[in-house]
């Protein structure tokens, strides 16, 4: 890889200003002072540092985000703020994206990453990712809600929904489920309820296939994804 192209993607600036770095004699490979933008260097097996800090390369970024109410599923966003709008900019320079969506108002697990084959596959309806949610229901949810659920319920617009596991934490007028489906139909929790006349009045995601939230991040926080949690994601 050339070494501007190295350097401007790790943030060091654009190309113009990466060539000055370099004409300054700031960047180093192996302990000698490079000064051609052109250079190739191997980001794997050579040592690149500017200004003498040592330059760690990488294509990808994978993040866990503890998602806020009040911050949309998005990277830009003309009224509202975006879970973007949280991240660092030392993050930001990967330009990452969430994967999938979550509700402005709903709260937890939300992977952040600039790899598009691997969100592709993990929204990919034919790979069946279980995510699994915590919600409030204003309404009392039984155990006929939780055979409709295994069965399908029809939504708003006539879609029947595929089979979601529904386990209930606690039953009263007020009601605390845990809930797992394997779609990702726009409102979906929120509309599976409605379609058993009640209504969520808060929402938490706790897992999306192998990855589950951490529960030391508080809302608005995130963390890069261990090398485990990488390697099971799929
Ligand atoms: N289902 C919803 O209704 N909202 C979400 O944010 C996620 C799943």
């Amino acid at each position: 890889m050339r070494i501007d192209k190295l350097l401007a993607n790790m943030g060091f600036g654009s190309r113009k200003e990466v060539k000055t770095l370099l004409k300054n004699g700031a960047v180093q490979k192996n302990g000698d002072i490079i000064k051609s933008n052109s250079l190739h260097v191997d980001p794997e097996q050579d040592v690149v540092t500017v200004h003498g800090e040592r330059v760690e390369y990488k294509e990808f970024v994978y993040l866990m985000m503890n998602k806020p109410p009040g911050y949309v599923s998005a990277t830009e966003d003309t009224r509202d703020s975006t879970v973007i709008d949280l991240l660092e900019p030392e993050d930001i320079i990967f330009d990452p994206f969430p994967v999938g969506r979550l509700d402005k108002d709903t709260e937890g697990l939300l992977l952040i990453t600039n790899d598009g084959k691997l969100a592709h596959q993990l929204l990919s309806p034919k790979k069946n990712v279980g995510k699994t949610y915590y919600a409030k229901i204003d309404g009392r949810v039984t155990e006929e809600d939780v055979v409709r659920f295994k069965e399908g319920v029809t939504l708003d617009d006539g879609y029947v929904t595929k089979p979601a596991e529904l386990s209930i934490l606690t039953r009263g007028d007020f009601s605390e489920i845990e809930l797992t489906i394997t779609e990702g139909k726009f409102h979906q929790v929120k509309r599976m309820f409605e379609a058993v006349g009640k209504k969520v009045t808060y929402l938490k995601r706790l897992s999306m296939g192998t990855l589950d939230l951490d529960p030391s991040l508080e809302l608005g926080e995130y963390r890069e994804l261990t090398e485990d949690e990488y390697h099971y994601l799929l």
